[in-house]
């Protein structure tokens, strides 16, 4: 038998409550060993360049979108999230009229953002968009050209950083 489960020892270990000090010596000894643990949402953990979240449409710097509408994410896209409509505008462009993303349908696999010749519709860094209706997830071109404005210094930085590592 060994000496562990002997019955008399623990009535040792109870009657010297050597359970509950191990414990509290466990404790004790984490106090001073460097956090694991964030404080979050004021403190955030760092995202790999290649996380991929919230959708956006992206613009070059004099304001113009960058989609040329030529459809791509929308056929590669393997949940059928993206809709695309579009028109030539008076100077022989071509731009969308609509782009619209289901995000209750997107699998987040990236591949819009792979096939967009221009970098026009990218994953941001944006994790935090969850809704409390189905209808705040369907995307409008108005809204994910807005994520792009306010998360593209971000979305530039992490393209550079991509390729730099391809
Ligand atoms: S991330 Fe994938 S599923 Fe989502 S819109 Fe893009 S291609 Fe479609
Ligand atoms: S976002 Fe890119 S891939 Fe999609 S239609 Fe616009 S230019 Fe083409």
């Amino acid at each position: 038998m060994k000496m562990t489960s002997h019955p008399l020892f623990k009535v040792f270990k109870t009657f010297f409550l050597l359970d509950l000090l191990s414990g509290m010596y466990l404790t004790l000894r984490y106090m001073f060993k460097k956090k694991v643990t964030l404080m979050y949402p004021y403190e955030k953990g760092s995202l790999s360049v290649r996380f991929r979240g919230e959708h956006a449409l992206r613009r070059y710097p004099n304001g113009e979108e960058r989609c040329i509408a030529c459809k791509l994410c929308e056929a590669v896209c393997p949940a059928q999230a993206i809709t695309i409509e579009a028109e030539e505008r008076e100077d022989g462009s071509r731009r969308t009229t609509r782009y619209d993303i289901d995000m209750t349908k997107c699998i987040y696999c990236g591949l819009c953002e792979e096939a967009c010749p221009v970098d026009a519709i990218v994953e941001g860094p944006n994790f935090e968009f969850s809704t409390e209706t189905r209808e705040e997830l369907y995307y409008d071109k108005d809204k994910l050209l807005s994520n792009g404005d306010r998360w593209e210094v971000e979305i530039a930085e992490r393209l550079e950083r991509e390729a730099l590592g391809r």
